[in-house]
């Protein structure tokens, strides 16, 4: 059994190289890539223990004793096939620097303040309707050493994992109106504007909280004319 999908337009994705970031100069394919037919047996890999997964994972304010600093947000959205069909129970996964734009991470040496009452990763599994949705922070701008003054403007993490290990998207989704957007050369290495478009969230009243957080909507589409585009395929690190 094999699946075709309706293609993905040009622009889409970044391209392996793309001058401005330094990451994709050595680190890219330097061969054409081969088409693996999604057979059943790309469709179907290792199922972990998603019955495990709670509020202490789609909540990243409440997963210490304490309160994070920064600005709360609620970031949701739906998982959708080519079709606009909602994709259920998929495993969505998200990381991010905390407000001060420092992640917890080893090769993180940005000279920001850890939080120690954030973590900055969160999981969960898309509802009946393909939905997800976190509460967390507003995460913060950091230096990237890409060039000379090189900034990456606020940005959290996704991955959905899909059936497989070879169906996995992982994008970054932006906030509107950041105004380091266009100097950033991992968001603007995917040629279409209208695709790099689709990275932004929307600010969204029907998730706002009142006198607690903002909410910010990002769709996620899996296939087809409105795919979300792929991160930049070099990009290493905390990137
Ligand atoms: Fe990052």
């Amino acid at each position: 059994m094999s699946r075709s999908y309706p293609p993905v337009p040009p622009g889409t994705h970044s391209s392996d190289y793309f001058e401005p970031n330094r990451g994709t100069h050595l680190r890219h394919p330097k061969h054409p890539r081969i088409v693996v037919p999604q057979t059943l047996s790309e469709l179907t890999g290792p199922v972990y223990p998603y019955l495990f997964i709670g509020q202490p994972e789609t909540d990243l304010t409440r997963q210490h004793s304490g309160q994070p600093i920064g600005e709360r947000i609620v970031v949701s959205g739906s998982v959708l096939d080519e079709d606009g069909r909602p994709v259920t129970k998929t495993l969505v996964e998200i990381w991010q620097a905390n407000a001060a734009g420092r992640y917890r991470h080893q090769v993180d040496l940005h000279d920001a303040p850890l939080d120690p009452n954030f973590t900055g990763c969160g999981r969960t599994l898309t509802d009946a309707e393909g939905r997800y949705r976190f509460v967390t922070i507003m995460p913060g701008a950091y230096p990237w050493r890409n060039h000379h003054n090189a900034w990456r403007p606020a940005h959290i993490h996704f991955s959905v994992f899909g059936p497989a290990f070879c169906t996995r998207l992982v994008t970054q989704m932006y906030f509107p109106g950041d105004p380091l957007l266009p100097y950033d050369p991992m968001y603007l290495s995917i040629p279409s504007d209208e695709a790099r478009s689709r990275l932004i969230s929307v600010l969204d009243w029907e998730t706002t909280i009142p006198d607690t957080a903002v909410g910010y909507r990002f769709d996620i589409v899996l296939r087809g004319r409105e795919r979300t585009p792929a991160d930049p395929k070099s990009a290493g690190g905390p990137a």
